[in-house]
């Protein structure tokens, strides 16, 4: 890898608030090696620090908790012949309270009260009432 020789502050063009309103913005750029905005001695500040670690916090705890969740709400689904669940797809269901017979097949998420919901956060009352 090629040494980067830069005396800009790699973090100006990064926004808490950007981050805040698309959670996948800076995702590539906080996985990929190659890519992730390093600290600059000499030129990042204390502020950088902070702002970085919030912007961490915001994109890889939500990439976390969807890419945790995909796997947790899988059903085991044989003999259908369907086409597996995409990331995004999973994540659709639960942010735009998408439910589909899809849904219904490949996830164990339920629609309770007109949302999606995922089984695991569920009530154990409603459970009760379910039943
Ligand atoms: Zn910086």
């Amino acid at each position: 890898m090629e040494e980067r020789a830069t005396n800009k502050c790699p973090h100006s063009n990064l926004s808490i608030e950007e981050a805040e309103e698309n959670k996948s913005k800076y995702m590539w750029l906080l996985t990929d090696p190659d890519e992730f905005p390093e600290f600059e001695p000499c030129v990042c500040t204390t502020d950088c620090k902070v702002k970085m670690v919030k912007i961490i916090d915001i994109i890889l705890y939500n990439h976390y908790k969807f890419s945790r969740g995909y796997f947790e709400d899988c059903k085991m689904v044989f003999g259908h012949g369907v086409k597996g669940l995409s990331l995004y797809e999973y994540t659709n269901f639960i942010k735009k309270n998408r439910f589909k017979e899809r849904t219904e097949l490949l996830t164990n998420l339920q629609y309770i009260d007109g949302k999606v919901v995922r089984l695991c956060d569920v009530p154990k009352e409603n459970e009760e009432k379910n039943k």
